[in-house]
C-alpha cells in the first residue's frame, strides 16, 4: 500500500530530529523539515533531496505560535495536508544547582520546550480537526521527564510538563480520532550531549566525555541510542497502526529507566 501520510517535524535540522525525518522518508512518508537554525536546515534538505526522499523545508521558531500556523500553512500548500505533527524541537538549557538558575535560564528552557510544544498541539489540532479526519500528535518528552535528574531542573520540569500536556490534549482531542503521545529518549550523543558533557564539566568537575560516560554506564543494553532508536518508535507512534495508543509517553533508553 502507498503511504499517503504527511509528516511535519519541528527542530529536525540536526540530532533525533533529523533522524526521524529519514526514517518517515524512508517509509514514505511525505516529510516537511523545520528548525530555528536556518543554514542547518538548508544543508538537510539537500542532503534529503540527493538521497531522493519527498521533503520540504520550511524554517519555524517553535517559540512563536504563528510561526507554527505558518509552517502548517505551507505544509497544507505543498501536499494539501497533515497527518503527524512531531513536537521535536528542545533544548537543554543550563546545568546547573537550583538556587543558581536565573530566572532567563528558566525562561529560555520553558519558552521552548513547554511553550514551543504547547503552541505546537494548538496549531496541529485546529488543521486536523479542520480536515476531519483525525491525526496524531507526537512530542518530545524524555527519561528526564519520568525522574528528575540532578542539575537540570528546567529542563526536567519542562519534559514533566510535556507529559502533562500530552495527557490533556489526548482526552481533549480524542473524540476528533486524534491522538497524542510523547516519546522519552535516554541518552543519544547528538549536539545536545555535546554541550551538556562540557556544561557538567563546570558544575561537578568532571573532564570531557566522562558525564556521557557516568550517565550512560546504567545503559542495561551498553550503549547510547542512536537517532534511529529514537526514529523508529516514533515511526511507530506515527503510522496507523498505533492508532489505538494516546495520551503515553514512551521510553527509548535501552533499559535505564524501568517504569
Ligand atoms: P539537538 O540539539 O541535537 O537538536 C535540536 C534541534 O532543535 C536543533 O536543530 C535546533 O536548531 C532545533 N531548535 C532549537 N530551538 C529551536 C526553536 N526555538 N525552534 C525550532 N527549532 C529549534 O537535540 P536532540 O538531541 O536532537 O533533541 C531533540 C529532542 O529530543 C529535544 O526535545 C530533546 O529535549 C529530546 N531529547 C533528547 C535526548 C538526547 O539524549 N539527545 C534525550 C531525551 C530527550
Amino acid at each position: 500500500m502507498v503511504n499517503e501520510r504527511v509528516a511535519v517535524i519541528t527542530g529536525s535540522a540536526q540530532g533525533l530530529g533529523k533522524g526521524i525525518a529519514e526514517k518517515l522518508s524512508k517509509e514514505g512518508f511525505k516529510v516537511v523539515i523545520s528548525d530555528v537554525n536556518e543554514e542547518a536546515l538548508s544543508s538537510t534538505l539537500s542532503e534529503f533531496k540527493e538521497k531522493g526522499y519527498n521533503v520540504f523545508a520550511k524554517a519555524a521558531d517553535v517559540t512563536k505560535i504563528e510561526d507554527h500556523d505558518a509552517l502548517i500553512e505551507a505544509a497544507v500548500e505543498e501536499y494539501g495536508k497533515i497527518d503527524a505533527y512531531i513536537n521535536n524541537a528542545g533544548v537543554e538549557g543550563v546545568v546547573e544547582k537550583i538556587e543558581d538558575i536565573t530566572e532567563k535560564d528558566i525562561d529560555f528552557v520553558l519558552d521552548v520546550n513547554v511553550k514551543g510544544v504547547f503552541y505546537g498541539i494548538q496549531a496541529a489540532a485546529k488543521q486536523l480537526k479542520k480536515q476531519g479526519k483525525g491525526g496524531t500528535i507526537i512530542n518530545a518528552a524524555s527519561i528526564a521527564g519520568h525522574e528528575g535528574f540532578d542539575f537540570l531542573a528546567a529542563y526536567s520540569a519542562s519534559k514533566f510538563a510535556v507529559r502533562g500536556l500530552t495527557q490533556v490534549a489526548s482526552k481533549e482531542f480524542a473524540k476528533d480520532n486524534i491522538t497524542v503521545n510523547a516519546y522519552c529518549p535516554g541518552i543519544a550523543a547528538t549536539g545536545m550531549w555535546e554541550r551538556l558533557d562540557e556544561k557538567f564539566m563546570d558544575v561537578i568537575g568532571t573532564k570531557k566525555g566522562e558525564a556521557l560516560e557516568q550517565y550512560s554506564s546504567s545503559i542495561s543494553l551498553g550503549r547510547t541510542q542512536e537517532p534511529t532508536d529514537v526514529a523508529n518508535l516514533v515511526a511507530f507512534l506515527a503510522s496507523e497502526d498505533a492508532g489505538y495508543i494516546t495520551g503515553q509517553a514512551i521510553i527509548t533508553d535501552g533499559g535505564m529507566l524501568y517504569r
